[in-house]
């Protein structure tokens, strides 16, 4: 859960309304409404009746977002996109589960700034790895990787996995799935706290998002240092950025015209395309042709 939004699961409520003398027992005095889409919400109960066709696995980080959006910002995200996704697939008819979220990523170009906490692609692979042999155990063999942080990358995981396993691995970096609307949606380009990350807060977890006493943000302006290497700067060499000399207070992107109406607009777009998406794959039979479109 991403502790921002109470689930929707009633507790047990229990009416201690025994006889004297007798042996008190609690009473079920509300329905439990778990979502059967959400593992961490769902029960062996019906687990054991119900087999799951895809499995969502969110992978968020615990690091600085400038100075006004929390540590868990990529791990709220993760498990807020991947809510909205899983239910309205659901909803559509996917049988879809999601994952609790993985709350660590890769940090190590964050390292100079307190409590960017790392764990390094080789352990976060082999976390996943162990998790995909997990899933594939309980009979699910497809799996979507769906990745918050711009510091985890996958692709190398899954080349790895690749003949290895039973499993079929989808990665959806889901800040990148509105690549082409996204201008219809935001002023400013994002790269970490900026108007994108600052309007879904705004929309999803308002109460941790810190503004001074005329009510703007906290933030400072998220501008970056330019490389000085054109090449780096017109993204023909890349390479992992110190990002305590990339920035002012960890912020690269500027966040004072994010609001709530454009972090909904973008989880409703969102939604649309990655649902969709799950809805296809929950209904695909894994047959000889997998992932490819079956021959005329
Ligand atoms: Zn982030």
């Amino acid at each position: 859960m991403s502790g921002v939004r109470v689930p929707s699961v009633t507790l047990f409520s229990c009416a201690l309304a025994g006889r004297p003398g007798t042996r008190r027992t609690p009473q079920l005095t509300s329905v439990m409404r778990m979502r059967p889409w959400v593992l961490a919400e769902t029960n062996y109960g019906h687990t054991r009746q119900h087999q799951y066709e895809v499995a969502v696995l969110p992978l968020g980080a615990t690091e600085p977002h400038n100075l006004h959006l929390p540590y868990g910002t990529d791990l709220f995200e993760g498990s807020i996109v991947g809510e909205h996704i899983c239910e309205a697939a659901h909803q559509q008819g996917a049988n879809v589960v999601l994952l609790p979220t993985i709350p660590y990523g890769t940090e190590t170009n964050m390292h100079a700034l307190p409590l960017a906490l790392n764990l390094n692609p080789t352990t976060l692979n082999q976390v996943i790895t162990d998790l995909v042999d997990s899933l594939v155990g309980s009979g699910v063999r497809k799996i979507v990787l769906l990745n918050s942080h711009g510091g985890n990358e996958f692709k190398p995981l899954l080349r790895e996995l690749c003949g290895r396993t039973e499993a079929a691995l989808f990665l959806c970096n889901w800040y990148k799935v509105l690549s082409d609307v996204y201008s219809e949606i935001f002023d400013h380009p994002d790269d970490h706290a900026g108007e994108m990350e600052t309007s879904f807060a705004l929309a999803f977890f308002p109460q941790f998002v810190a503004r001074q006493e005329d009510g703007s943000l906290t933030a400072d302006d998220g501008r970056p240092r330019p490389s000085r290497f054109e090449a780096v700067q017109e993204g023909w060499v890349s390479m992992t950025r110190p990002w305590h000399l990339l920035t002012t207070n960890s912020g690269c992107g500027y966040p004072h015209e994010a609001t709530a109406e454009k972090g909904q607009q973008m989880m409703q777009r969102l939604t649309e395309r990655l649902s969709r998406f799950l809805v296809e794959l929950s209904a695909s039979p894994m047959d000889e042709q997998f992932p490819f479109a079956m021959d005329d």
